[in-house]
Parts: C-alpha cells; structure tokens; sequence
C-alpha cells in the first residue's frame, strides 16, 4: 500500500486539534508510524502512540531551573530553552524526539545546560487565575488595573492574575500584557527578595529562638525578636522551619494570654 506522509501528516495534526494538542509537541511521524501504519487505528493505539510521542520540552520553552547556591541555598531561574546537546556534545537538526540535555538562556545567570530531568516547566510553578471575583476580591474599589498598563492613559482593567505558587506573590495585568514573560519575571523578584534575606535567614537557622524574642516595652521602637516577627509575616515562605514552629508557638500562647 503506497501511503502518503503529507496527507497522514495533515490527519493527524487534525486529530490532535480536535483533542486540544498543540501538534508541536508531537512527532508525527511517530504517531502515524504506531497508530496507523503498524497499529490497528484504534482509539487506544492512538491514545498509546499520542502519549509515547508527546515531547515534554521544546525549543522556546520557559523553563525553571535550580541553581545551588552557598550556605545550602539554591536559587530559581527562568529562561528560555535555545537548544538541545547531544550526548556527546553539539546540536540537533530539528526537534529531536528524546534530546539528551538542553542549553537554557537565563537573564540573570550565566547560560545552563543539563538533563531535561532537572527542567520544570515555568507554568508549573504558577497559578493563572481569570475568575473576576478573586483576581479583584482584594481591591478597595473592587478593580484593579493593569500593572504594566496604569502609566498609559488608558487604565486596563486586570483581566489575569498570576500568583507564584510557592511564595504567594502576585501580579496583576490585562490580556495584552500577560505572556511567559511575565511569569519569569514574578519568579525573579521572588528570587531578589529572596537574595536580599539570606542573612536573616542564617540567624533564623542558627539560632530559631530568636523569632520569640521579647518586645521593646518603649513606643516607635522594635526590638529584634519584633524585627524578626514581622519579617516573618513579611516574607512567609522564607523562615527556617524550626523558627516556623517556635513562632507559631509563640503567636498561640499570645492569643491564649489574650483570650
Ligand atoms: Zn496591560
């Protein structure tokens, strides 16, 4: 039987559309190769060869990366996937179906390369939100604009709302404004923050009680256990777990006394 790969091709980008699939992220010739040409052209041989030809990263990806760090940190950086490496070094041609590592532009690191196994998809690491009710539940005046819009004239509503899963932090931004770029960009002020604390951190790690320390009886002026308090409240996702635990032991007994 004499097939033609073009109009194969063409079907199964179809099929993929009408599943929701972006054909980008599949080898096609893969699929018609499992599903149609040596399998039996079942649903379940389609499903089969979908998923064992699906590819989990391409080129242009945002993707996470961990970078260690001193002092036992490790860092979060965004970027861009620029290419795939061989085994033994150099590039592909073209999308390979299971590329050995990948090279990954950062904007505020030196270039990374390693195994796809230590990549995250940047959308993991966040929540989109387009619900109305909760992108606006916390604004006085039940609306907020745009961040990246409100210098212009015309002030945008904010119509998607990005928080960064693990610290919290959100921003805020009407449609146009919204892309990948964005997401790298919240995850790179929680980095900053979090560089610009790592000593609070040490002192928290050395020494937890610190965060129970007593208050400063005089008005205006906070005493180092307050300082640590309200870091704490500040930045959550930061305190070293054990100064975690001492604070909501803390933060228990004073509402008890208080009770
Ligand atoms: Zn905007």
């Amino acid at each position: 039987m004499r097939t033609n790969m073009k109009e194969l091709r063409e079907q199964a980008v179809e099929h993929l559309g009408w599943e929701k699939r972006d054909p980008k992220r599949y080898n096609l010739d893969g699929i018609i190769r499992d599903a149609w040409l040596n399998g039996d052209g079942s649903d379940e041989t389609w499903k089969a060869a979908v998923e064992k030809h699906y590819r989990r990263f391409v080129i242009g990806d945002w993707v996470r990366v961990t970078v260690a760090v001193e002092d036992d940190f490790t860092e979060h950086h965004y970027g861009r996937i620029t290419w795939f490496v061989k085994a033994g070094g150099g590039a592909y041609r073209g999308q390979p179906a299971k590329p050995h590592s990948a090279c990954v532009e950062l904007p505020h690191c030196p270039e990374w390369w390693g195994r796809l196994s230590e990549l995250t998809p940047a959308l993991d690491d966040f929540e989109i939100v387009r619900e109305w009710e909760k992108i606006h539940r916390d604004s006085l005046n039940h609306r907020f604009h745009c961040l990246r819009c409100t210098s212009a004239y015309s002030y945008k509503s904010a119509e998607v709302m990005i928080v960064h899963k693990h610290s919290g932090l959100r921003v805020r931004l009407c449609e146009d404004c919204f892309d990948n770029e964005e997401l790298a960009s919240l995850g790179h002020d929680v980095l900053f923050h979090e560089r610009g604390c790592r000593d609070t951190i040490l002192e928290l790690r050395a020494n937890p009680e610190l965060i129970t320390g007593p208050r400063d009886g005089r008005s205006g002026v906070r005493s180092a256990g307050e300082s640590y308090r309200y870091w704490a409240d500040t930045f959550p996702w930061m305190v070293p777990a054990t100064a975690a635990e001492l604070y909501a032991q803390w933060q228990g007994a004073r509402n008890a006394g208080a009770a």
